[in-house]
């Protein structure tokens, strides 16, 4: 006689974002393995109120609402309720809210002591050594949906960490990959907007132009994997099949490939790393062939050399570099800053940047908000300079 595999209780938070839509997608594909026990969202009430009706959410909170706020019955409101739902007893808490918006549901989560999926990078960015802390007093586990961490997870698995010598993060390059320098200046958020390869919410998509959001994954990467920096490389591959690749101590690559599709990493993490069948379209590499990989363009591409030095700088300074990075995202979809002015401004404010206390949520929140005012008040200052 067999029995069926219990039913995996899913806490989301940011359930109506790009990757919150996704995993509510993977749930729908497998109801007999998943259940939908909790979800939180930003502020639209709307789509948080379609999802609980569709999956019978016990629980739901919305952090931000306004009176006139469609809400699924029962709905809680605020960042306390966020964080209450955050730590229900659960088999996963899927952390897919925007940037550092997430640090306090994603701590509630860890410490709750499960096993947490996150697509949410700027946490790890943000307070790396305080979320580790936390997730080694608690027990927690921390599972990769990001694409790149959750393929080198994959070649990992079973593998000794001593014989791993080196992490490589492929990237796509984005829409400017070969778009004359020179006129990186005339950039605009459209443009900007257009991925070549994935489909993603607008912070990450903007990020990929930049190649910011490479360099937030370096720094993701070490925390996830306890990597040095001097052993975690970057390529291009603008097709993104291969996701990444590891090398190891005797020269064998391990790589994980696939068609570009986040619901492959999303289920893997909510399965615990078991493969449910057919979650992503088929792939014969024969159909893609050849596979193209590239140097990164430091001239092109600052942001990478950036963030390996914030990584190696330590303390607070990666959790500037997403503050400040946030901020200037913002300022040019506002049109107050030019696209080749995201990076510098990120460089400013870790230049002017004297260190604090990373191991505090005080300590790391009060960095968070000093990067944010440096970046707003100096595109204030350019913005009237023209
Ligand atoms: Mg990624």
């Amino acid at each position: 006689m067999t029995h069926p595999t219990p039913r995996r209780r899913v806490v989301l938070l940011g359930a109506t974002g790009s990757i919150g839509r996704q995993a509510c997608d993977v749930i729908a594909r497998f109801p007999d393995r998943f259940e939908l026990v909790g979800a939180v969202a930003g502020s639209d009430g709307a789509a948080l109120a379609a999802i609980a009706s569709r999956f019978g959410v016990a629980r739901t909170a919305l952090v931000h609402s306004d009176p006139r706020a469609v809400l699924p019955p029962g709905c809680e409101t605020g960042m306390d309720a966020a964080c209450e739902i955050a730590a229900m007893e659960a088999d996963v808490v899927c952390v897919a809210i925007t940037g550092a918006a997430a640090i306090r549901p994603t701590l509630a989560a860890i410490d709750a002591g499960g096993a947490v999926a996150t697509a949410t990078k700027e946490v790890l960015v943000m307070a790396g050594e305080l979320v580790k802390a936390r997730a080694a007093a608690s027990g927690a586990r921390i599972i990769p949906i990001d694409s790149e961490h959750s393929a080198l997870w994959q070649c990992l698995r079973g593998e000794d960490p001593s014989s791993v010598s080196r992490l490589v993060l492929t990237a796509s390059g984005g829409p400017f990959l070969r778009r004359p320098l020179e006129t990186f200046a005339s950039i605009t958020p459209t443009e900007a907007l257009a991925h070549p390869t994935w489909n993603m919410g607008p912070k990450v998509t903007i990020d990929s132009a930049t190649m910011m959001n490479k360099g937030l994954e370096v720094i993701e990467a070490h925390f996830l994997f306890d990597t040095a920096y001097a052993s975690i490389d970057v390529a291009i591959h603008p097709t993104s099949i291969v996701h990444s690749w590891v090398e190891f101590r005797d020269g064998a690559v391990v790589a994980q490939m696939g068609v570009p599709d986040m619901r492959v990493p999303i289920a893997l993490a909510l399965a615990d790393g078991e493969r449910l069948a057919g979650v992503g379209p088929h792939l014969d590499l024969r159909d893609v062939s050849p596979l193209e990989f590239l140097p990164v363009d430091g001239a092109r591409f600052p942001a990478v050399t950036l963030a390996r030095a914030t990584g190696e700088r330590g303390g607070l300074a990666p959790c500037v570099f997403n503050a400040a990075n946030e901020e200037a995202v913002t300022a040019f979809m506002a049109g107050q800053c030019r696209f080749d002015e995201i990076v510098p401004l990120v460089a400013g404010a870790l230049a002017a940047f004297d260190d604090g206390d990373a191991s505090t949520l005080d300590g790391v929140l009060a960095a968070d908000a000093w990067a944010r005012g440096f970046v707003r008040a100096n595109t204030a200052d350019a913005m009237a300079a023209r």
